[in-house]
């Protein structure tokens, strides 16, 4: 019997910018655990659908219910927003097929603009900054 395909990783806008800059912080041992399960599979070459939506990461979400994101008040339309953004950058539209290393390959060219609409007001700066290549990326970086 014939193996079934296996299934895209399913990234939506944001994360397939901001999971550049994971380095094992986030909501839960849960959801830390998935992120890196994800990591993984991005790393060793699976195909990545580019989503519009809630995806794996936020499949093990605490602030998922249902399909929509309520990591605060407005959180559903300012991610959508933030998705769109990063789909523009990464110049992708929903459901195109990309691997890790294309986006990767991206990251420093566009990172600079996104920090600058994003990273600044984000509560998990501090987090991502650990990691040596975010501030590499940035020009301009406020002291
Ligand atoms: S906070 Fe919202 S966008 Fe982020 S992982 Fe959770 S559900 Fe997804």
């Amino acid at each position: 019997m014939k193996s079934l395909p296996k299934l895209p990783i399913k990234l939506r806008g944001h994360h397939l910018i901001c999971l550049h800059f994971f380095k094992g912080e986030g909501y839960n041992p849960e959801f830390i655990k998935n992120l890196w399960k994800i990591i993984k599979r991005a790393e060793d070459g699976e195909d990545i659908e580019a989503y519009p939506g809630p995806d794996d990461v936020c499949a093990m979400c605490p602030y998922l219910k249902g399909k929509i994101c309520f990591y605060d008040n407005e959180a559903e339309s300012e991610i959508k927003e933030m998705d769109r953004k990063a789909f523009t950058l990464l110049e992708l539209k929903s459901g195109d097929r990309v691997k890790w290393s294309n986006i990767n390959g991206k990251i420093p060219d566009i990172f600079n603009a996104w920090f600058h609409a994003y990273c600044l007001q984000c509560a998990w700066r501090q987090a991502c900054q650990k990691e040596e290549k975010f501030l590499r990326f940035i020009k301009g970086l406020p002291k």
